[in-house]
């Protein structure tokens, strides 16, 4: 176990204006803390701390980050207090310290795709300073040096959240060395047999090429030299995990490996490394495709270096990186080698958050992170395949929710309850309001906004990526249509009884259920609605002497299709005494027009329909919805023996209407050259659309337009069909409905 004077020592070795007052400080106060605390392997709890601390004194960091690691697990695991840490060590230290032990307590959380969140707060932890997060990388690494001693059945679960987050964590801040351990010590546990097998082969293939790094090393400082280029040149084996990896990258077996060991050129310059590289390059054959400057285009996370693979001594594949002091520096201790490379004076924390490259690079992660924008490639690059097709989100209370890519507030909604789903009429994304069908990002904060006695919109079902919103907008929009059809039924009921001048009563129909073969009044009143029983069948059923309204039934003429409304159309029927839900925030809303009577449709008589203006009345189809005529249409004589099914209807338009409607106009025009381009003129100058144009011949004089035009209201069709009439070649305009 490593002593507190050792570490001192260490410290002193990189920093000889250590404080080592504050040091021994440190170690006295988490000893007392710690008390007769063990850790799992028996040995005293202030062994860990201790080795934390030496981890991060051979990154060779400051002295508040070696005080830190040496108090990290006081206020999780003991009696200390944030407050006393701070006038005991001061508000730099008590901050870190808080942030550890903050991650902590997140470490506690075992399900495999709440790490995310452990990831993220993580990070959110170190935007303050990364210091903290550089403390927590060595705790897991002295952790998983130790996981041995761990009982069996935690070790997989930290093992793979060292292969998942921290390792990549280290990679990406440059820290590579400490990146293969972790990895090394992950694979170790997680894959063991693998990991025994690639061991045992590189202890025999250390044995027949004893010799081999020597003599590489060896002839490479030689050739150098004699270019007189002073280098350092070190051989050394690749990784279990690293030569794991490639043998299942390429499927290969390990036989097949042929780069199993890596040379590092170390030299004064840059010049010098281009130099040394041209010397390895006339010597031994280079393998194509293998070269890459990282020189001249650094990687993002600041690592800089040449690579080239060459067949060298003994036709042995040989991986070359070359590389200055500086960048070998950089390449093994990350961000914290920057602290080594400061001009002046500074703690690492002031280095590091000037604009050194490693550093920058995570200060955008962290940014992007905390804007909630795109945290898309951080997580492609830290949490590899596990979560790049996944968004996390959370609930304003902090709550993580795993949502598939693309999925919206909708889905978020419904996957914190169905009840939320059923009920959400609006959102707000990080505090702002926000469309229901945005998408959403990882780290957004979603507060979803609800609306009493709201049913969701059946459109919503091909909005969502989520099976459960899916199927629970299926269920509710199947209950809602349900209700509607009741409440249409139950409309049609209390008419025909007007009708025949008989009361309704209720107990007297429920009287005569058995009649209906029907066990409740809803029942009855959905059947009607749905066309399954007629009005006149109900009445009859309480009143068997009344003979009913009429025998024949004739049906709406069957349109077409139903008029598309488009999304975030501005209209509304009012429709008196129809019991239906309404969009609560229908003028901004992205829901269809048919939300207005939740699922039963309401369309337009198909020929020459009713624009904005028009007096209109509403025809209730069994089955199938409510039809809106224009009051002119001469359609509407079909129903005048039913007056049952009529319903008034209003307009209700809440704003200037940008949608269009269409309407027929009937013209009678002289045949003369150019004609048609005259009438399609007038309707363009009036910002009308023509949809359809059909002609008929009706004389050697005369030809009978029908124009099918789209206008926004009456009084904009009644403008077009006066100009129409104003030109000479039309004998008559006028407008018709089906
Ligand atoms: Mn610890």
């Amino acid at each position: 176990m490593m002593r507190q004077y050792e570490l001192v020592e260490r410290v002193r070795r990189y920093n000889p204006n250590t404080d080592e007052a504050l040091l021994n400080r440190a170690y006295v106060y988490a000893m007392k803390a710690h008390g007769t605390q063990k850790r799992a392997s028996g040995a005293p709890y202030i062994s860990h701390p201790i080795e934390v601390a030496a981890i991060l004194a051979d990154l060779k960091l400051d002295d508040s980050t070696i005080v830190a690691a040496l108090l990290h697990d006081t206020i999780e695991d003991t009696e200390v207090t944030r407050e006393e840490i701070e006038s005991k060590f001061g508000k730099d230290i008590a901050v870190l310290v808080d942030g550890l032990t903050k991650i902590k307590k997140l470490d506690l959380v075992s399900k495999r795709a709440e790490q995310a969140e452990n990831l993220r707060k993580l990070l959110l932890a170190i935007a303050d300073d990364v210091r903290v997060l550089l403390v927590k990388l060595a705790d897991r690494l002295h952790n998983m040096r130790t996981l041995q001693y761990v009982p069996e059945e935690k070790r997989n679960r930290i093992a793979e959240e060292t292969l998942d987050i921290y390792a990549p964590l280290a990679g990406r801040m440059g820290m590579h060395d400490m990146r293969e351990e972790l990895e090394d010590l992950a694979f170790r546990q997680l894959s063991p047999d693998a990991y025994r097998s690639i061991e045992s082969r590189l202890v025999n293939l250390r044995e027949k090429n004893r010799h081999l790094i020597a003599e590489i090393e060896g002839e490479l400082t030689g050739a150098l030299a004699a270019k007189r280029i002073r280098a350092r040149v070190k051989g050394r084996e690749k990784r279990p995990h690293s030569i794991w990896r490639k043998m299942e990258r390429k499927a290969i077996g390990f036989e097949q490996l042929s780069d199993i060991y890596g040379f590092r050129i170390v030299v004064g310059t840059v010049e010098e490394c281009y130099r040394a590289i041209g010397v390895v390059h006339t010597r031994w054959p280079v393998v194509p495709g293998r070269f890459k400057d990282y020189i001249s285009t650094p990687k993002q996370n600041d690592y800089r270096s040449i690579h080239t693979t060459v067949v060298g001594p003994g036709r042995q594949r040989v991986e070359l990186q070359v590389r200055t002091r500086e960048m070998e520096d950089v390449a093994e201790y990350g961000i914290a080698a920057h602290a080594l490379y400061k001009d002046s004076g500074g703690t690492p924390t002031e280095m590091l958050s000037r604009d050194s490259g490693a550093y920058a690079w995570l200060r955008r992660t962290i940014e992007l992170l905390a804007e909630g924008s795109s945290s898309e490639e951080f997580l492609e690059h830290t949490k590899l395949e596990l979560f790049h097709d996944q968004v996390f989100c959370f609930t304003p209370k902090g709550r993580l929710i795993a949502l598939p890519r693309k999925a919206t507030p909708i889905d978020f909604a419904y996957a914190v309850h169905t009840d939320v789903g059923n009920s959400a009429i609006g959102c707000k994304i990080n505090g702002k309001v926000a469309p229901l069908v945005s998408e959403l990002a990882t780290g957004d904060e979603v507060e979803i906004l609800r609306g009493e006695g709201h049913s969701p919109p059946a459109a919503w079902e091909s909005i969502v990526v989520t099976g459960k919103a899916r199927a629970a907008i299926r269920r509710s929009t199947r209950s809602a249509v349900r209700k509607q059809y009741t409440g249409l039924g139950q409309r049609m009921v209390e008419r025909t009884f007007a009708r025949a001048g008989k009361p309704l009563s209720t107990e007297r129909l429920q009287a005569a259920l058995s009649r209906l073969a029907r066990s409740s009044l809803d029942d009855v009143y959905a059947a009607v609605g749905r066309g399954e029983m007629r009005a006149d069948d109900v009445v009859k059923a309480v009143h068997p002497d009344w003979r009913g309204e009429r025998k024949a039934k004739k049906e709406a003429p069957r349109s077409e299709g139903w008029f598309g409304l488009s999304r975030g159309s501005s209209l509304k029927f009012r429709i008196p005494g129809f019991r239906g839900s309404s969009t609560p925030n229908a003028p901004s809303s992205p829901i269809p027009i048919r939300g207005i009577n939740g699922d039963l449709p309401v369309r337009f008589a198909p020929d020459g329909g009713a624009v904005p203006g028009d007096r209109i009345v509403g025809i209730m189809t069994p089955g199938e919805g409510i039809t809106i005529y224009p009051i002119q249409s001469p359609a509407l004589k079909e129903f005048d023996d039913e007056p049952h099914r009529w319903l008034d209807v209003r307009w209700d338009i809440d704003e200037a209407a940008a949608q269009r409607y269409p309407a027929r106009v009937k013209l009678m025009c002289s045949n003369a050259p150019g004609t048609l381009a005259q009438i399609a003129q007038v309707i363009s100058e009036h910002a009308g659309n023509i949809d359809n144009i059909r002609m008929a011949r009706r004389s050697p004089d005369f030809t009978e337009m029908t124009i099918d035009v789209e206008v926004y209201d009456l009084k904009h069709l009644t403008a077009i069909i006066a100009q129409l009439r104003t030109k000479p070649v039309v004998a008559s305009a006028e407008r018709v409905n089906g």
